[in-house]
């Protein structure tokens, strides 16, 4: 069979299934069966498809995994990073708050600049701000050892010395502090329904922030502090519609509220406080 031809089917099958961007996503699929990038397959439409393999990916992405994990990798500012089930999936608007950061490292011009990425998943904002600015001396931690095996392995494949370590909030955290903490915590309120590919498949840890969403945000107004610098900055991704209540939680008599910035959505997406 003819990759054109398995993936006129693959789109039929992928949009029954509630798939939005069937068709680019069997392009992607078909690649990925192939081990070719999209591009190759473009080229060559006369391709023979390896249907076994192609059969197996699809019956994944019908049941709704998301398609990072069936492919292994997601791109994240520019970086190819490997994701798999056990982490979130790097979401384009948390691009956002690594600009934020890098804006922030650069106006502070320290010579070298610690940071502390909390709930670091794959490692895509530590690794990004490692490689983006390699001056600064950067630690990612998180609450799961599937994360960090993951975040490590992203890494070493891009050659970013980032240190990596296990610790539920700032527990092993101890005294250090930092002239930069980032953190896009799970900031989903329990009860919100959500799209079976998150639902289902995404780490609930990595999701859900309490009945209200921002358990997260008030341990960060609580605890952050401590950890930072006079001066530093705590910058937080924030959920859609959330900016409000988490710079009332976040907001206390050592953190400022210095900017709030949108997303290409227009939504306000993250919060960047300073230490006082
Ligand atoms: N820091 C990772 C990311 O932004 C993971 C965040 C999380 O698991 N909540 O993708």
């Amino acid at each position: 069979m003819k990759v054109a031809e398995w993936k006129r089917a693959a789109v039929e099958r992928l949009a029954v299934a509630g798939v939005e961007g069937a068709h680019l996503e069997a392009q992607l699929l078909a690649a990925h069966a192939l081990g070719v990038d999209r591009t190759w397959l473009l080229a060559h439409p006369e391709a023979e498809m390896n249907v076994l393999a192609g059969e197996v990916l699809l019956q994944r992405r019908e049941r709704r995994e998301p398609l990072a994990y069936i492919l292994g990798r997601r791109e994240f500012y520019g970086r190819d990073f490997i994701v798999r089930e056990g982490v979130l999936v790097p979401r384009q608007e948390t691009e956002v708050l690594v600009d934020v950061a890098l804006r922030f490292l650069d106006s502070r011009q320290l010579e070298r600049p610690r940071v502390l990425d909390l709930g670091t998943g794959s490692g895509c904002i530590a690794v990004t701000l490692k490689l983006e600015r390699p001056h600064a001396d950067v630690t990612a931690i998180d609450i799961s050892q599937k994360a960090l095996d993951i975040a490590e392995q992203n890494a070493e494949q891009l050659r970013a010395d980032v240190r990596l370590l296990l610790s539920h909030g700032f527990s092993e955290i101890e005294d250090q502090k930092f002239d930069l903490i980032v953190s896009n915590p799970p900031y989903i309120p329990t009860n919100e329904p959500l799209m079976p590919e998150v639902a289902d498949y995404e780490p609930s840890e990595a999701l859900y922030g309490g009945e209200d969403g921002l358990d997260m945000y008030r341990m960060l107004g609580h605890e952050a502090p401590a950890h930072l610098r006079i001066g530093g900055g705590l910058a937080v991704e924030v959920g859609a519609g959330q900016a409000q209540q988490v710079a009332d939680v976040v907001r206390d008599e050592d953190l400022d509220l210095a900017e709030v910035v949108r997303d290409f959505s227009g939504i306000e997406r993250v919060l960047l406080f300073l230490r006082k």
